[in-house]
């Protein structure tokens, strides 16, 4: 997205909450349901309510407080927000069947709205302003710009609900300090050269931030890495774990990294290659397939060194997450240090400006 000198309104942001689910229970007070095509009222519900959606086929049928089969995909309202499963989400829903078996379930709600929801899962709201209002300003551009690239390949959704982009639990921890931080910095994103910056954060760098080109293989100008002396009191910031061998086997193999069992798994150093023995034979795999592999909440970060004793892998490392960006523990740290939001991102998105765009 180029920011040029017009005025940009607030745009509204869409998130994929669906995981290969063939129905989804919503419940709210006064629910309103809508035709997704011709804008048609299906039906509305007065007081509690709670509507089942299924997939019959190719279509979806309708039960609980509006009944109605043979559908093509809804959008379902409420002034006071919806619980899907359980969650609670602002803005409005639309379900309608995806092109697997399953549904496609998509939150639209109102960029600051949405922001909102992700400050508050993103960091623990009882963290100093300027932290939060730093988050506020990363989440903003992060969610814009990713936004473009979305709709400009024409997918249904801007961002998914999970670590792989932004956290979004929906709007449970939505507090005073989340609003203050939202609302002082509306409008905010930070530009490189007139674009919008890819805003990535991460929760904790361990000492320092990793250039996107060391972790996606791409070189990007102001994401590079920085010194970070400010993120010490994450307890990732140095941890250890270990995982018995066979299972480290499974997970690899699992994932196609490996065919045969694993007797050996060694990384003797935090960049140097991994290597490991399949069948008397020696491969190297990669760390980011590997914490692929591994799974993202065990294997904390790339940055680790391995050795295998005992049937058993041992893994050290530091830092939690893929290390580009905004640490967030970092921005904690800074502002625990008397720092401003500006002065927070301005070290971690290096030569980038912030702007107010609406
Ligand atoms: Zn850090």
């Amino acid at each position: 997205m180029v920011l040029g000198g017009s005025a940009h309104a607030e745009e509204e942001v869409r998130i994929s909450l669906s995981a290969n689910q063939s129905k989804v229970t919503i419940s709210a007070e006064n629910l309103a349901v809508f035709d997704l095509k011709s804008g048609e009222r299906l039906g509305f519900a007065s007081g509690a309510a709670r509507l089942l959606i299924e997939r019959k086929g190719g279509q979806l049928s309708l039960s609980g407080a509006v009944a109605k089969t043979g559908s093509s995909g809804v959008v379902v309202e409420s002034e006071k927000g919806l619980r899907v499963d359980g969650r609670l989400f602002l803005g409005r829903l639309t379900v309608r069947p995806d092109a697997r078996s399953g549904l496609e379930v998509v939150n639209r709600l109102p960029l600051e709205t949405y922001l909102l929801g992700i400050v508050g899962s993103e960091m623990n709201p009882s963290w100093p302003i300027e932290a939060l209002r730093a988050q506020a300003v990363a989440a903003r551009t992060y969610a814009m710009e990713r936004r473009t690239k979305m709709r400009a390949a024409n997918k249904p959704f801007d961002m998914d609900a999970t670590v792989l982009s932004q956290v979004y639990t929906g709007a449970e921890r939505i507090t005073d300090a989340v609003v203050k931080a939202v609302q002082s910095t509306r409008g905010e994103v930070l530009s490189h050269r007139y674009m919008l910056v890819e805003a990535l954060f991460h929760s904790t760098c361990g000492g320092q931030t990793a250039s996107a080109g060391s972790v996606f293989h791409h070189n990007v100008p102001y994401l590079v890495g920085r010194a970070c002396a400010w993120c010490k009191d994450s307890n990732r910031y140095r941890w250890s774990m270990e995982m018995k061998l066979e299972e480290v086997s499974r997970r690899l193999q699992r994932a196609g990294l490996i065919k045969g069992a694993l007797t050996s798994f060694t990384r003797t150093r935090t960049r140097s290659p991994i290597e490991v023995v399949v069948g008397g034979a020696k491969k190297v795999v990669h760390a980011r397939e590997v914490r692929a592999a591994l799974g993202y909440g065990e294997l904390y970060s790339q940055e680790f060194t391995a050795e295998t004793r005992g049937g058993k892998v041992r893994f050290s490392g530091r830092g939690f997450g893929h290390r580009v960006g905004m640490c967030q523990w970092g921005a904690k740290g800074l502002a625990d240090r008397g720092s401003t939001y500006r002065e927070i991102l301005s070290h971690y998105y290096a030569d980038s400006r912030l702007k107010r765009i609406y």
